[in-house]
């Protein structure tokens, strides 16, 4: 069954879309965290970051890439926000990658991506050299 990005996709239920092309599609979020909140996603459905396939993974950061700037500008924003939540523990809702872009202003009240944990984490100085060491050795 298609996920709700995936009805969006097919144009079987609205949305507003600001940008479309071949493999990717950015349009508002229907809950929007700031004015101009855009969603980015691939049009095909993968649940999950790794899913995406690299030539269609750079497709999207193509798009997101155009859309950071065009969104800024169209509300006259300071900054933004740019992420992925990428799987139920990090907050993912709908199976379907999707980039957030939320517009910043100075002085918005939000937080920076830090802000995610609530506090840093307490890994010992130590440990760095093996946890770079077990990530190399997954590429
Ligand atoms: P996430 O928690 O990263 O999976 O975020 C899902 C996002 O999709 C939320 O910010 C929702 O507000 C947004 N969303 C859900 N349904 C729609 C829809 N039909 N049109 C636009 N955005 C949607």
């Amino acid at each position: 069954m298609g996920t709700i990005f995936s009805k969006i996709v097919d144009g079987e239920i609205p949305a507003h879309v600001v940008y479309e092309d071949e493999t990717t599609l950015a349009f508002l979020d229907v809950n929007p965290l700031a004015r101009g909140h855009t969603l980015v996603i691939p049009k095909a459905q993968y649940p999950r970051l790794t899913d995406v396939p690299p030539e269609e993974a750079a497709d999207l950061y193509a798009t997101v890439h155009r859309v950071v700037g065009a969104v800024q500008r169209a509300v006259d924003a300071d900054g933004a926000t740019v992420g992925f939540n990428d799987g139920a523990a990090a907050g993912q809702e709908v199976e379907h990658v999707h980039c957030h872009v939320v517009p910043r202003h100075v002085g918005d009240g939000g937080g920076p991506l830090h802000d995610v944990m609530g506090q840093v984490a307490d890994v010992p100085d130590e440990e760095f050299d093996g946890i770079a060491e077990e990530i190399a050795a997954e590429l």
